[in-house]
């Protein structure tokens, strides 16, 4: 441990899409080292298994400001983790967290990357990336919907791969609907889909579809499930999406 005025440390932790198989070294590392581990419900229930020693702090959903206010103010004599689901830069806490402490000064941290998502999903759908991607969050929360839908347009247009996270929460369904309606004005209905509900967790499953179809599915669709939509290049096999990364333009295979 660097030998700063005080002997805190405030790690920001990506802890993975939900096993604890799926949780980097370096995270269940500094978790076992921490003092307080700080987080939402569901992101703790993720990893007490591998917190033996340190105080959990659970803090409920929405209450992030104060719970990065509060690891903050910890870090300064305590060794601190606080974790988010995935990685913690991606819609994840490191933003926030790393304002506050701009604001408060003088903070020693350190970001703990972890698998995202995307990776997770990509992965259960066999290699639907593998190019270019795009992701794009469909939570209006913090972000304006005119923004969403100019971003959904450039990368539909651009023939990205799109990866969907918060396709929909409890109270904010249509903004699913409203996302495929405006790449499909760019997209053919052949254009490959993928939907993956809770990777490496409970009640993990996985689609493979197409964009013409992709609304016979809508209901299964969730705040737990990432949507990649291929480009124009990828194709569907065995419930599972290829999207060639270009050899075949060099090589005959
Ligand atoms: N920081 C997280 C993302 C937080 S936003 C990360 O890096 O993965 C929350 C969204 O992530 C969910 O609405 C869903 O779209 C996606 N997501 C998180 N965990 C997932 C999982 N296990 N399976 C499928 N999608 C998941």
């Amino acid at each position: 441990m660097s030998q700063s005025q005080s002997q805190g440390k405030l790690y920001i932790v990506g802890i993975g899409p939900g096993s604890v198989e799926h949780l980097t070294k370096k995270a269940e590392q500094v978790l076992i080292e921490s003092d307080y581990v700080i987080g939402n419900g569901t992101y703790i229930d993720q990893v007490t298994s591998v917190v033996k020693n340190a105080e959990i702090i659970r803090s409920g959903m929405g209450g992030e400001v104060e719970r990065a206010k509060k690891a903050v103010e910890l870090s300064r004599n305590h060794v601190v983790s606080i974790i988010s689901g995935g990685d913690a830069n991606v819609y994840g806490m490191a933003g926030l967290v790393l304002e506050v402490a701009e604001k408060e000064g003088n903070v020693e941290l350190e970001v703990i990357p972890g698998v995202t998502a995307i990776s997770a999903a990509a992965s259960l759908l066999g290699a639907p990336i593998v190019n270019d991607f795009a992701v794009i969050s469909l939570s209006d929360l913090l972000t304006p919907v005119e923004m969403i839908e100019r971003r959904l347009r450039a990368a539909s247009e651009s023939d990205f791969v799109i990866a969907l996270y918060n396709p929909k929460s409890r109270t904010r369904k249509q903004n699913f609907a409203m996302a495929i309606g405006i790449i499909r004005e760019s997209r053919s209905d052949e254009n490959t889909v993928g939907i993956v509900k809770n990777a490496t967790r409970n009640g993990e499953s996985v689609i493979a579809t197409t964009l013409g179809k992709v609304m016979e599915y809508d209901d299964v669709i969730d705040m737990s499930t990432t949507v990649i939509i291929g480009n124009s290049e990828s194709r569907l096999w065995n419930n599972r999406i290829i999207t060639p990364r270009g050899y075949q333009r060099k090589y005959r295979y």
